[in-house]
């Protein structure tokens, strides 16, 4: 497939996945300077902006317990959104490279000095065989490559969960739950860093940090790509403002 790269260059030249421009690359500089990085104060438990570190947020509270620490590279907002999209569903897997080693980037202040296994948040089995590839694995893959970490394959989505998310936040934990199941085989890695795309209301990555800590895990800490607060359009509260005055609030 790659060795194909220069001619299919001439005849279609790379598109950046941001804006659309023909840039060569797959990011352009512009985009890649427009991302909505999260580099400030953060929720250590589900990653999102907060005005000061917080362990667990109003948005978080309960749900991603599982989860001992969870990094996002930005914000779920365009251009990274509408690069996620290209990379998922617009076969632009080559992505996943660059984008995981971005990730990669801001995890690794906070590894804390542990060597985790690197893992991904797996698409059903029919699923990947219809897209091709799984770009959550591709993206674990480059994580891993940038840390200097190994990555192996520790979870199996055994449902099926439909395309369309709900908006409805208990019909989303229900969809998620006992989807996953660890890999049969040797025993697991006590650590495990946990890699997908967007977390949004943090179900997902909630359900997968339970089947690793059933299975032997101690610690599962999570690097996404994107941090969705808006919750995928549910609600108001979720926004980013609402959670930074709720935390001021807080810490009054
Ligand atoms: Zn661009
Ligand atoms: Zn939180």
């Amino acid at each position: 497939m790659m060795s194909h790269g220069t001619l299919a260059e001439l005849i279609f030249p790379t598109r950046c996945a941001g804006c659309g421009g023909y840039a060569g690359r797959l990011l352009c500089p512009n985009c890649t300077a427009r991302l909505p990085y999260i580099r400030g104060p953060a929720c250590l438990r589900c990653g999102k902006p907060t005005l000061y570190e917080v362990e667990e947020c109003g948005q978080c509270r309960g749900r991603v317990r599982k989860l001992d620490l969870c990094r996002a590279l930005a914000l779920y907002e365009d251009p990274l959104r509408r690069a996620i999209h290209r990379m998922k569903y617009g076969g632009i897997w080559r992505l996943a490279r660059p984008l995981g080693f971005m990730a990669a980037t801001s995890m690794a202040p906070h590894l804390g000095g542990g060597a985790p296994c690197v893992t991904h948040v797996p698409m059903h089995p029919r699923r990947r065989r219809s897209r091709g590839y799984d770009h959550a694995e591709l993206l674990a893959r480059a994580v891993a490559e940038a840390l200097g970490l190994p990555h192996r394959t520790l979870l199996v989505r055994t449902r099926h969960a439909p395309t369309q998310a709900s908006s409805d936040l208990k019909a989303r934990r229900e969809n998620v739950k006992g989807a996953f199941r660890a890999v049969d085989g040797p025993r697991l890695p006590r650590e495990v860093l946990l890699v997908d795309d967007v977390m949004t209301t943090g179900y997902t990555l909630s359900e997968c940090a339970t089947a690793l800590k059933r299975a032997g895990g101690r610690s599962v800490a999570a690097c996404v790509l994107a941090r969705d607060v808006a919750e995928g359009g549910i609600g108001g509260k979720g926004s980013a403002l609402f959670s930074v005055q709720s935390a001021a609030r807080r810490c009054r």
